[in-house]
């Protein structure tokens, strides 16, 4: 379940490019697709390199699942489902520390809304959505 109360996290629906990323999920790890022809994370999946444009040279990668808040605002009005209820609600922009060139969106679990520390720190956890697909989430780290 979400621990944010009120907010229903849509369940992902895997697809051919995305099944590893969520078999991982469930397995709470966090798995991106690493080019080996450039060296260079990816996230979301990708069908090809956005840097050397290759296709034929990703594999699945583990990372350790440390970041910080880049940015973040609050809102209070959005018509996204699932957001009405849970509303006002943080959305954060995560960097990651291993490749601060990839972002995740977060709605920082545990955080009051507005009462984010800016540039905190923030520490990988897995949240259930209704189909029990875990999904990635970011918390502040205390
Ligand atoms: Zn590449």
């Amino acid at each position: 379940m979400s621990t944010i109360p009120g907010l229903e996290r849509p369940a992902p629906v895997p697809n051919e490019l995305t099944q590893p990323f969520w078999d991982a999920c469930n397995e709470r790890r966090l798995v991106l697709q690493n080019c080996t022809a450039c060296d260079r994370l990816h996230y979301p999946p990708a069908a090809r390199c956005n840097k050397c444009g290759s296709g034929e040279s990703f594999e699945w990668k583990e990372v350790e699942g440390k970041g910080h808040i880049d940015v973040f605002m609050v809102i209070r009005d959005s018509r996204i489902r699932g957001f009405r209820s849970a509303q006002p609600i943080n959305f954060a922009v995560i960097t990651l520390d291993e490749d601060p060139g990839i972002n995740f969106l977060s709605n920082l679990p545990g955080t009051p809304p507005g009462e984010v520390p800016p540039g905190a720190p923030v520490e990988l956890i897995f949240e259930e959505t209704n189909t029990g697909q875990l999904v990635h989430e970011w918390q502040v780290v205390s």
